[in-house]
């Protein structure tokens, strides 16, 4: 199996997004003027496995609009094609894409893509309903062109610490898990990689490693006892296997994707802590 970070462009998150007040100003951060972020990177995956190269996430494109609490900086050359270009790897051999969550700066890529575009139903279902078809129109975000992604089901059974998953390859090394929290259907994928590790593609279940082990709701979730609630699993699952955690907008993924990948397999027991296990 062979892992690929890819990288169009980034964003500046508002600090009220990253660090929201707790209680009833938890949203109201979000529309006031505030402090920003520096850049953050929008990454998204390419796994070679088996002979099939999936996504995870398509990223961005150039004519992303910024909302109240999010500028996006990505310019064409930075959109999906030439992040797969340098990875060495070729559009048109994408057989299958997954999405982890229905926000622009993961499935605005897909315009690119013509294989298949899985998505959980329950992110689909919520994505189709009344409240999210009336914030994308009020922040003129509209759904990527063509975009009809096929639902799944995470009717798979436990894995790990996480009670509903669905196996993506035949061989079950690739397997969403239910991460709800940023939104109502958000999944991580989990690829167990040739060392025993799980590499484990987080998407926005949260922003960085700092976030999930201070076990902080962003401000954007609907229910942050429910976005708790899947730090608390994902942490659990850390804590009973070695697992490479990639959030896809956490400044310091690409290092520690690239220290996990490079150490040799009997080096790697000592790199628990580079790897995102929780310190305690
Ligand atoms: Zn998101």
């Amino acid at each position: 199996m062979k892992i690929h970070a890819l990288t169009t462009g980034t964003v500046s998150l508002k600090q009220a997004f990253l660090y929201p007040d707790p209680g009833p100003r938890r949203q109201l951060g979000l529309f006031l003027p505030g402090a920003w972020s520096a850049p953050m990177p929008i990454h998204c995956w390419a796994i070679e496995h088996d002979g099939v190269l999936r996504l995870v996430d398509t990223g961005e494109t150039a004519a992303a609009r910024d909302v109240p609490f999010a500028r996006m900086h990505v310019t064409p050359e930075q959109e999906l094609p030439a992040a797969v270009a340098a990875a060495g790897l070729a559009l048109e051999d994408v057989s299958e894409v997954v999405l982890t969550h229905a926000h622009g700066d993961h499935i605005d890529g897909s315009v690119h893509v013509t294989g298949r575009v899985l998505i959980n139903e329950t992110e689909l279902r919520y994505l189709h309903s009344a409240a999210p078809r009336v914030m994308r129109r009020v922040l003129r975000q509209p759904l990527p062109a063509g975009f009809a992604p096929e639902p799944f089901g995470l009717d798979g059974g436990p894995f790990g610490a996480f009670a509903r998953s669905r196996a993506l390859s035949d061989d079950r090394r690739i397997v969403a898990v239910d991460t709800p929290g940023h939104t109502t259907g958000h999944i991580s994928v989990i690829c167990v990689d040739d060392s025993g590790r799980h590499v484990m593609l987080a998407g926005d279940a949260t922003d960085s490693l700092e976030q999930l082990h201070a076990r902080r709701a962003d401000a954007v979730g609907p229910n942050p006892t429910v976005h708790v609630a899947t730090l608390d699993t994902i942490l659990a699952h850390c804590a009973n296997h070695p697992t490479v955690y990639l959030p896809s907008h956490d400044p310091d993924s690409l290092a520690r994707f690239t220290a996990a990948t490079t150490v040799t397999v009997d080096r790697a027991d000592q790199r628990h802590g580079v790897a995102g296990l929780p310190a305690s």
